[in-house]
């Protein structure tokens, strides 16, 4: 078919398109593609991510599921006019479907970016979208097998975490790691990965400059005078652009550019496109990150300079472990110097640990949000990250990177007390301190060799003791630090390493594991032997370790790439929010509830007892029962907590954070559900009380909603989003989950602590105030 025709087809046949507007409806079909295919060819494949919503011009389809036993379930067809990808692209799932040709199929396929900006922000049109939605979800539930879906496509997705760089048009986004002696960047092309290129300009500042360059061309070096970063920039740019070396011709082609950013401070947990009031934050945070920031800063100037029109993008090292709990970042320093000074713990590596959280659920097919990881970021600079349930809850970086492990040249954990002692006795200044930590200290101290892990394993092998003795205390402490982000997370799915160590060094890996068998940590020492740790993800458990262990090559730049794309993306959802901020989220504040299971309403309330509905809740379906219970935790109790009907799978106890501390039990925060390794207690009612091994949680905040609600917010489940909610003192709330489903009402829950010490009363609204991420 010809446009017009297409034109005239949607509006005649497609219900969709009956009353759209005109001039919208070129615009979409201007930037939509037509294409066909054949007989038994699959235009989309079940487990894919949502990229377009297809409309069938000619043949016919059918949406069928091929079970794990390789037997296909027809789901549904459709014929000329019938629309594909609706439950994907409304959800944000993967898909659940495939949807193969049963004849010779032609089909439009509208780009996600224009099924939001133009078709999302039309009302009658998601009205309708929601009906399909609801009919398609329907065929799903009717099979009993929507949640196991939904898994199983998670777990047939090539690449469930976006590492791909897909994107719906071609794109080259430069990545830059801008340090104090060298610039290293990488171009990723979207549409060809073979044309990727990289580079590093080291020894900038000093003798011997070096340019080192590989692109689909070859490999280049070149000698360089002594530079600066501003020349080392116009070398990176005669690189990418030269005849000889060059993957662009034109500035104009980069899309975007993305920074490695070290210290976001803490206002920013997540990666942001680049303005004044940005450059202003990572200045600001340069008197935490004297080395680094200044660097960046020039980095991100530079690049403006050279690519004036593409957007530019900040990635944190500090973001990921936004999410760390008070009492895991705070000193033991009096509290001003936490709220006043903003000394507290940061983290660092936040970039590489997220990446590897990543890519271990990935490789293990397990959704992220459901595995406690234990990532050993073992490089030049070196940090362990506790990761539970896809949240960063501890780190050993602290308030700069030289907290924690031993490293190349930095000292990590020491008492405070020796630089008091060095100060009296060797009358050690702040730059003598500096350097001595910085410096001098670490793997090339011990060893008086090198920082070079390789010259201190050789000198070791050699029978050199301090060499060996250098390469026990770094591992060592690594040990000393799984141990302990096994308690921090009450047990512990994976163990990773990364970094050149981590991924290079038997050594290192086997010493820091052994001995950890009874924590279930065992190493089967001929897979470890055999790594090979720099090309793919290798797995060293033993046969009967509870423990995975793991292997993982890290891959920073191809991270930063992937945040700037989904800044990028955001920033469109930005546009949609823009328009969107004046519709009214109603906050409900959680009281301490309990969900209880069949079973557990019968052991509480006696044989065949059913809850007795009180007050309908605004979730619909939903309502608080008759029946209360009492809670007796380890120290103390809670009277009187109402249970919410209906039953359901597993038994839940939410209550906040002070009710914890009364009951003695320590509880994670957690979406509702996941209560892998959270702690029990005993649930006491009027005919009997019963212990549960698990299942308290602090909730996670969310908002409910439905498709159609986030549709025209540009929003996906799962997205985290930020909400204002006006008052006396305007409060942000940062680090509140989506929650999309056809059953929901849109409604922001908090807990009670968080309402009282914002002073929200039930009946107050708020505002989404910005998308803070997306998986
Ligand atoms: P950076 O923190 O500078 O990014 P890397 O992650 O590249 O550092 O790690 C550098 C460290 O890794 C060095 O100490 C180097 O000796 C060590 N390393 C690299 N390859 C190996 C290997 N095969 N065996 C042992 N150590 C290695």
């Amino acid at each position: 078919m010809v446009s017009d025709d297409i034109f005239k087809f949607l509006k005649e046949k497609v219900a969709l398109f009956r009353d759209f507007p005109e001039e919208r409806l070129t615009e979409l079909l201007n930037d939509s593609q037509v294409i066909t295919f054949e007989p038994n060819e699959a235009v989309i494949e079940f487990g894919e991510e949502g990229h377009f919503l297809g409309v069938l011009l000619d043949g016919e389809a059918e949406l069928s599921i091929t079970d794990d036993c390789g037997e296909k379930h027809v789901l549904d067809a459709i014929g000329p006019g019938g629309l594909f990808g609706v439950p994907s692209l409304m959800t944000g799932n993967k898909t659940m479907t495939d949807v193969i040709g049963r004849t010779l199929c032609q089909a439009l396929l509208i780009p996600q970016k224009l099924f939001t900006s133009i078709i999302a922000t039309y009302p009658p049109a998601v009205l309708h979208l929601s009906k399909i939605l609801v009919d398609r979800l329907k065929i799903f539930s009717y099979e009993g097998k929507g949640q196991e879906l939904a898994s199983a496509a998670l777990k047939r997705s090539q690449d469930p975490y976006g590492f791909k760089l897909q994107t719906e048009r071609p794109m080259k986004i430069l990545v830059i790691n801008c340090g104090s002696s060298s610039l290293k960047y990488n171009l990723f092309d979207t549409a060809d990965e073979k044309q990727n290129a990289r580079g590093d300009v080291e020894r900038i500042g000093q003798e011997g400059t070096l340019h080192r360059f590989s692109s689909a061309r070859g490999e280049f070096k070149w000698e360089l005078p002594r530079t600066d970063h501003r020349e080392a920039f116009a070398e990176m740019f005669r690189a990418l652009t030269s005849p000889e070396s060059g993957v662009i011709t034109s500035p104009a082609e980069i899309a975007a550019v993305g920074h490695r950013v070290v210290h976001g401070g803490d206002k920013y947990n997540h990666s942001v496109l680049i303005n004044e009031e940005v450059i202003e934050v990572v200045e600001r945070a340069s008197a935490f990150a004297p080395l680094h920031n200044p660097l960046n800063l020039i980095g991100i100037r530079e690049a403006m300079k050279l690519f004036p029109h593409a957007p530019q993008v900040a990635v944190f090292d500090t973001a990921f472990h936004q999410t760390i709990p008070a009492y895991a970042y705070l000193y033991g320093l009096p509290y001003e110097y936490f709220e006043k000074k903003g000394i507290r713990r940061y983290g660092f590596h936040g970039t590489s640990h997220q990446y590897v959280a990543l890519k271990v659920a990935e490789h293990l097919k397990r959704p992220y949000n459901q595995l406690s990881t234990i990532i050993c970021h073992l490089g030049n600079g070196a940090s362990i990250c506790a990761v539970d349930h896809g949240r960063s809850i501890d780190t050993s970086m602290g308030f700069t990177p030289l907290e924690g492990l031993v490293m190349g040249t930095r000292s990590g954990d020491l008492d405070p007390g020796v630089i008091l002692h060095l100060m009296e006795a060797e009358g050690l200044d702040h730059r003598g301190l500096h350097e001595l930590l910085n410096k001098t200290g670490g793997l090339k101290g011990l060893s008086g060799l090198s920082n070079d892990m390789r010259e201190v394993e050789a000198a070791a092998n050699e029978g050199d003791h301090r060499a060996i003795l250098a390469i026990r205390t770094f591992a060592y402490r690594v040990r000393k630090y799984i141990g302990a982000y096994v308690a921090a997370m009450d047990g512990v799915d994976i163990l990773a390493f990364t970094g050149g160590i981590g991924q290079g060094s038997v050594g290192v890996r086997s010493l820091a594991c052994q001995g950890l068998k009874r924590i279930g940590i065992h190493v089967d020492e001929r897979k470890n032997r055999e790594v090979r740790g720099f090309d793919r993800i290798c797995d060293i458990s033993a046969e009967d370790s509870q423990v995975k262990v793991l292997v993982v090559p890290t891959d920073e730049e191809r991270m930063i790439a992937r945040q700037t794309l989904r800044v990028l993306d955001r920033s469109h959802v930005a546009g949609i929010l823009k328009n969107q901020t004046l519709t009214e989220i109603p906050i409900e504040i959680s009281a301490h509830h309990v969900h209880l299971s069949p079973a557990h309403v019968e052991a509480l309330f006696g044989p065949g007892h059913q809850l007795t509905p009180w007050q309908d809740l605004s979730q619909p379906g939903q309502f608080a029962c008759q029946e209360r219970v009492n809670l007796i935790g380890p120290k103390g109790r809670v009277e009187n907590v109402r249970v919410l009907g209906p039953a359901r799978k597993q038994t839940q106890v939410e209550i906040a954070l002070t009710e914890q501390y009364k009951l003695g039990v320590q509880a994670p925060i957690r979406e509702s559900g996941d209560l892998d390794h959270t702690p029990g207690l005993t649930v006491e009612a009027n005919n009997g009380a019963m212990t549960i091994s698990q299942g308290v949680i602090c909730a996670l905040r969310h908002i409910h909603m439905s498709p159609e609600e986030a549709l025209s917010f540009g929003l996906k489940d799962k997205d985290v989003v930020k909400v204002r909610v006006p008052g006396e003192r305007e409060l942000i709330f940062g680090d509140v989950l989506v929650r999309v489903s056809p059953n929901f009402r849109l409604a922001m829950h908090i807990d009670t602590d968080e309402g009282n010490a914002a002073s929200i009363p039930t009946g107050a609204s708020g505002y989404i105030d910005g998308l803070q991420s997306r998986r």
